[in-house]
């Protein structure tokens, strides 16, 4: 056995003997019970640091043995790993080769939580715990990781982990009669994958969050490829030689162990779930009625009036009821929203706002932004390992289980297939530099733009007045314009809100939100958070609990469920307005505006904290539905809804009017020697169908941009 122990691992403060002597037997007796269990994967032995002292609290000091010398301890953990391996599968030749491949990863330590920001050179050759974003992800590589050595003179074989990235393994034979350099025998060693990560702080970890977030470093073993999303990240602190000749370092992590934070919920649901008092409050504040509309207001105060909008906007981020198809298919739960804002209403505040609210949501605009930078970009840049291909996540997938807040959405008409197919697929599909991987990126979308036209014009269409292409119109369950219309008491208010904002910011007091009281209870921008999250998990926050101490399935997750009378209210008025499309009448709904109805009721359901999606529920949503018809869909001339006026074509109305000054300019053409329809005659035949000349100029624009008339001379048209 005594080969095993290698003289290079053991280090002179760190006595391996000692340790060994001391904790031999219960880490023996530990690592035989984990080797039968069915946690135990092969290859890997998980050293789950609590979970070894919740069996043996009496020698809780070994924690700070590992988070002090992690690798040494790690060296001291692989020889007693080795030991109870051997003892209950036989000591032979090729179970000693199969053991050697064992790797050791470190979890659950204890006290070694931190920032990012607060690693430094203090930590070097110590373990710690931190969480990011991974920003930057490499392609996964293979590294030598347990080294062969053979000694050619005497035939001696040793084995070497391999803790240092930055140089070649070398090892002199330590036969004592021998000493000669030993031959790597790169046929006999093992290797592991390894991926070049740089992880991020998150905003919500941040002391000032207007600071520039730091990053750090990290080389993960036994990666299968990671490329996005929250980490809790377990490693040791290591450094590199920035320069050959000069004593300075640069530090990196080593990992033990990386863990995504799958679930948007997780974190923050733990964070509730230690504070009793906190969960008082959330209830009490639950029970309140209107409470809804009363946190939607405190949301986004800056804008007055609109309350449907905030009240929108508020349920968009508690979320609809995740739901999932026979195949497993996930049922889309998020609201998209999309505001055509007048200039001046303050859309880029709100929406920055928005995505400053939880660390999962995100800001980018589309004048700054490009594809790749909303979806994920692939690019060459140079890494310490690997070919330099890197991914790096956009904004729809680092607010995967937020809100991308994106804005000024109708700037570039590029982007917009990107953006579509992100919200099509709530994936992003990453295929170049050999990295082909799909990145989740579910998340809810807030879009807002300005009109084309500087205004929005109730008597036109959505379609008319912004430029995006159809298919993306109708992504967005919910689409509402925020006209500026001068208010004396409103323009007051506003007046009294920008200038309070600037003497708070300036005197150092500015908060995002200031607190609110309701019935004695004091509401601030923390409250209203953990509302939000708290009402995410719906009613069901005990039964669903349980969930968020282990691996989050979504699919066991309870929900409010619709009751029969509920799921009527909004039938009935889908069928309603289904009727009003029947015979030649323009189309007033789809059933993407019942989908929509249905999730906006499930979250309001959750925002009152019911278990169940009632009556009020269903009230609610229609109410939403109705009051973004009633602004995108309603046709002024004809009274009557039309689902098609919003989402891309043209209204009936306007349709017909088409047709007939198509057949006004070919019968003028009939009429007319040189086979042309002059403008003049047409505007004054239109006149006896009650089409006003600015109508007909419009008409005129649209059918030649069409190619349905051409004008061979100014003034004159002629049907193509
Ligand atoms: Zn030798």
């Amino acid at each position: 056995m005594d080969t095993y122990l290698n003289s290079n691992e053991i280090i002179s403060n760190f006595d391996e003997k000692e340790f060994l002597e001391k904790y031999g037997d219960k880490l023996k007796q530990y690592i035989k019970k984990i080797i039968f269990s069915q946690d135990f994967r092969e290859g890997i032995f998980e050293f789950d640091i609590s979970d070894f002292l919740s069996s043996y609290p009496e020698i809780c000091e070994i924690n700070d043995y590992i988070v002090l010398n992690p690798t040494k301890v790690e060296s001291a953990i692989r020889y007693v790993f080795k030991e109870s391996y051997l003892e209950l599968f036989g000591d032979n030749e090729t179970i000693k080769r199969e053991v050697e491949k064992i790797q050791i990863a470190f979890i659950n330590p204890i006290g070694c939580y931190k920032r990012i920001d607060e690693i430094s050179a203090g930590d070097i050759n110590k373990l710690v715990k931190f969480e990011g974003n991974i920003i930057k992800a490499a392609k996964v590589c293979a590294l030598l990781k347990r080294a062969c050595f053979v000694c050619k003179n005497c035939g001696n074989i040793q084995y070497k982990t391999i803790n240092d990235y930055f140089s070649f393994p070398k090892m002199m034979c330590n036969n004592k009669n021998c000493g000669q350099e030993m031959y790597l025998d790169l046929e006999s060693s093992t290797y592991v994958n390894i991926q070049e990560l740089e992880i991020q702080q998150p905003i919500d970890l941040m002391k000032n969050p207007d600071d520039p977030p730091r990053s750090i470093r990290a080389f993960m073993e036994n990666s299968n490829g990671i490329y996005s999303g929250r980490v809790d990240v377990v490693g040791t602190v290591m450094k590199k030689l920035t320069r050959p000749n000069m004593p300075v370092f640069e530090i990196y992590i080593k990992t033990n162990h990386i863990k995504l934070n799958e679930s948007y919920q997780k974190i923050e649901v733990r964070d509730i779930l230690n504070k009793p008092d906190l969960i008082e409050v959330l209830n009490e504040l639950g029970s309140k009625k209107g409470i809804v509309d009363i946190l939607s207001q405190y949301l986004i105060p800056q804008i007055k009036g609109y309350d449907i909008v905030k009240k929108s906007i508020f349920l968009q981020q508690i979320k609809g009821c995740a739901k999932f198809l026979p195949d497993g298919a996930p049922l889309r739960r998020d609201s998209h929203i999309l505001l055509i804002t007048d200039p001046g209403i303050g859309k880029s505040t709100m929406l920055r706002k928005i995505a400053r609210l939880f660390p999962q949501n995100a800001y980018a605009s589309v004048t700054t932004a490009t594809g790749g930078g909303l979806t994920a970009n692939v690019v060459r840049e140079s890494t310490e390992i690997g070919d330099g291909w890197v991914v790096k996540p956009g904004v729809f997938v680092r607010a995967n289980g937020g809100t991308a807040c994106i804005d000024e959405l109708t700037v570039d008409r590029n982007v917009m297939r990107y953006i579509l197919e992100a919200m099509e697929s709530q994936t992003i599909h990453v295929n170049k530099g050999g990295i082909n991987v799909k990145l989740p990126a579910k998340c809810a979308v807030l879009a807002a733009c300005n009109p084309k036209r500087g205004r929005f014009d109730p008597n036109l269409g959505v379609i008319e007045q912004i430029n995006v292409p159809s298919p993306l119109l109708s992504r967005f369950d919910l689409i509402f314009p925020l006209k500026d219309i001068p208010d004396r008491k409103k323009d007051e208010e506003i007046a009294e809100h920008i200038l309070n904002t600037h003497i708070e910011t300036a005197t150092g007091k500015y908060k995002i939100l200031g607190p609110l009281e309701i019935d004695g209870i004091v509401v601030d921008e923390n409250i209203l958070k953990n509302y939000i999250i708290y009402a995410r998990t719906c009613a069901y926050f005990e039964e669903n609990t349980a969930l968020y101490f282990g691996e989050v399935d979504e699919k066991k997750l309870k929900n409010p469920v619709i009751t029969p009378s509920a799921k009527k209210i909004i039938k009935n008025y889908y069928m309603n307005m289904r009727k009003l499309g029947e015979g030649d009448n323009p189309i007033p709904v789809t059933a993407r505006q019942l989908e929509a109805a249905i999730r906006i009721s499930e979250m309001n359901a959750k925002a009152r904290l019911s278990k169940k999606v009632e009556d009020e529920d269903a009230k609610v949503a229609i109410g939403i539905i109705e009051e973004c018809l009633n602004q995108v869909a309603y046709d002024p001339e004809t009274g009557k809804y039309d689902i098609g006026k919003a989402m891309g074509q043209l209204p009936k109305s306007k349709i017909d009017k088409m047709d007939r000054i198509l057949d006004i300019i070919r019968e003028l053409c009939a009429l007319s020697d040189d086979g042309l329809a002059n403008e003049d005659d047409i505007i004054e035949k239109a006149e006896e169908y009650h089409i006003s000349e600015k109508e007909v100029e419009d008409i005129l624009e649209k059918l030649k941009k069409s190619a349905e008339i051409y004008s061979p001379k100014f003034g004159f048209y002629r049907i193509t």
